[in-house]
């Protein structure tokens, strides 16, 4: 039994890249404060930022969202663990690693994103990199856990394969899980990187809904621009978002539903506020 949502959106979250906000140079250019003023006068349930936008006011950004009554559902997101574009030395990474959990500590963000990186230079295939990866949220769980927040590995599209995530199936990603075995170690399910995956369901299930700390909303274009910036608006694509849904809810996820756009060319063109108003009414009808 699925939630039903046709006249209930506080279920739904907004992920701040949906304004474009994360990206230096687009969107409204909006502050934290009035994103969350704008997600609370709409009725929206929480709120997911980036490093980038919180800087050092993370407590400060926290206490403002929770006296508004708005939950920080999320931070995005900790360096590259492996690939081309991870910190270097590998000291240096976790350092950043652990400056990104005490941001989410200090917003209450009660999630920390991870996008793993791609192929470590030196080695080919995703095998050695996965391994790496392991070993480093391995390392960090228990300091997450001591302060409150859970790691959500993502896996990504396999597009990105080669320099953004090694990371690139659900069924890798509830490995890793097993491979770590903390519990403050889960996975965050994105439509963009998962809607093609006909195993889906089967290894939400296998996850199950304590392990799944997230779940983002967008849509895949048939004729995608551009894999980074060219997201759909849910029900513009291809993706079968109902089925989706009830395959994560099956799994036992009754979390918040974060719409997470990337649209550098359509959606962060247009006012924040209409985009939120498209967000709601087609979270309400087809997601
Ligand atoms: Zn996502």
């Amino acid at each position: 039994m699925m939630r039903d949502f046709s006249d209930d959106h506080s279920a739904l979250a907004l992920n701040t890249a949906t304004l474009g906000h994360n990206v230096e140079g687009q969107g409204a250019g909006w502050s934290p404060e009035q994103v969350i003023d704008t997600c609370c006068e709409l009725g929206l349930g929480g709120v997911v930022f980036w490093r980038r936008e919180i800087g050092g006011a993370a407590v400060r950004i926290g206490d403002y969202a929770r006296r508004s009554g708005l939950t920080v559902a999320g931070l995005c997101r900790t360096p590259f663990l492996v690939g081309p574009s991870a910190p270097q030395p590998r000291q240096k990474m976790l350092d950043d690693f652990e400056a990104s959990i005490d941001m989410a500590a200090g917003l209450g963000a009660g999630v920390l994103t991870i996008v793993t990186g791609g192929v470590e230079p030196g080695t080919k295939g995703m095998g050695e990199s996965l391994k790496r990866v392991a070993e480093t949220v391995a390392e960090m769980a228990p300091l997450a856990d001591r302060r409150g927040v859970r790691l959500a590995l993502e896996p990504l599209h396999p597009v990105y394969g080669g320099d953004r995530s090694c990371l690139v199936t659900v069924r890798d990603a509830v490995d890793l899980c097993e491979a770590i075995g903390h519990p403050a170690v889960g996975i965050a399910v994105d439509v963009y990187h998962v809607w093609w995956d006909t195993s889906l369901a089967g290894q939400l299930a296998r996850a199950g809904g304590q392990r799944i700390l997230g779940y983002h909303l967008c849509d895949w274009l048939a004729e995608t621009r551009d894999v980074l910036l060219d997201r759909g608006m849910m029900g513009d694509g291809v993706a079968d978002l109902k089925s989706i849904r009830s395959a994560v809810e099956q799994a036992g996820y009754d979390g918040l539903c974060e719409v997470e756009i990337f649209s550098a060319n359509d959606w962060w063109k247009k006012p924040p506020r209409d985009v939120l108003q498209t967000c709601i009414e087609r979270f309400r009808s087809v997601c």
